[in-house]
């Protein structure tokens, strides 16, 4: 399986992606998760990467595109992927059909994760994480019964620098502006598929497994 989870920050998706990748066994590739590794051990992608995650911008595509083809050559990848924040523009999805075109092999589906812009930003402005193992929890919503431990490792939760409401509605722009082309592209490709991000979780898995059983 080939997939693509496309919606707005906030819309999910990493969440959403831990449960897929559970249960279809392939890698969850993030590339906010790589560029927050490499900020965290402070390489040179890392230090070049931060200037704009700061501030909500997009990293340029040229770091972007080598860093997806690198992680897509590792073996993990031959039975499929799941990609989560990538592409993001419409150069990034070009060079990732020529990609896989240069491999033989296509996308199975984009899984769209709709949902509006105020519920984002509650979403997001709330979200704590554990700088341990990944767990996501909300001050509000789903508050850590550990404080502001991880009930499941006990590492330190800390809310991301970009999920201040300034930032946030930055990167919504940048979503707006820049990634919401893609669905139209995808779309005319025949391959979209929407989904209520609002509604309940099950509506993605639902959307996923029929995505499979049609392949089949
Ligand atoms: P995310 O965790 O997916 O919200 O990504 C966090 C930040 O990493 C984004 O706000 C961007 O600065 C950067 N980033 C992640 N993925 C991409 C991408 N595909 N293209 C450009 N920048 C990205």
């Amino acid at each position: 399986m080939k997939i693509i989870l496309l919606g707005p920050p906030g819309a999910g998706k990493g969440t959403q992606a831990a449960s897929i990748r559970e249960k279809y066994g392939i890698p969850h590739i993030s590339t906010g998760d790589i560029f927050r590794e490499n900020v965290r051990l402070g390489s040179p992608l890392g230090v070049e990467a931060r200037k704009y995650m700061d501030a909500g911008q997009l990293v340029p595509d040229n770091l972007v595109v080598s860093m997806v083809a690198d992680r897509l050559e590792k073996p993990d990848c031959v039975r499929g992927f799941l990609l989560d924040g990538f592409p993001r523009t419409l150069p990034q999805a070009e060079a990732l059909d020529s990609y896989l075109t240069s491999k033989g092999t296509v996308l199975d589906g984009v899984i769209l994760l709709d949902v509006d812009d105020e519920t984002v930003v509650l979403r997001l402005s709330g979200r704590r994480v554990c700088r341990a193992c990944g767990q996501i929890y909300h001050s509000t919503f789903k508050p850590s019964r550990s404080g502001n431990r991880c009930e499941v490792c006990g590492g330190e939760t800390y809310q991301r620098d970009d999920d201040t409401e300034k930032v946030i509605r930055n990167r919504l722009t940048v979503y707006h502006q820049q990634t919401t082309p893609l669905i139209s592209f995808y779309k005319e490709k025949g391959i979209l598929r929407a989904v209520d991000a609002k509604a309940s979780s099950g509506n993605v898995m639902n959307a996923i497994e029929s995505l499979c059983a049609n392949r089949s």
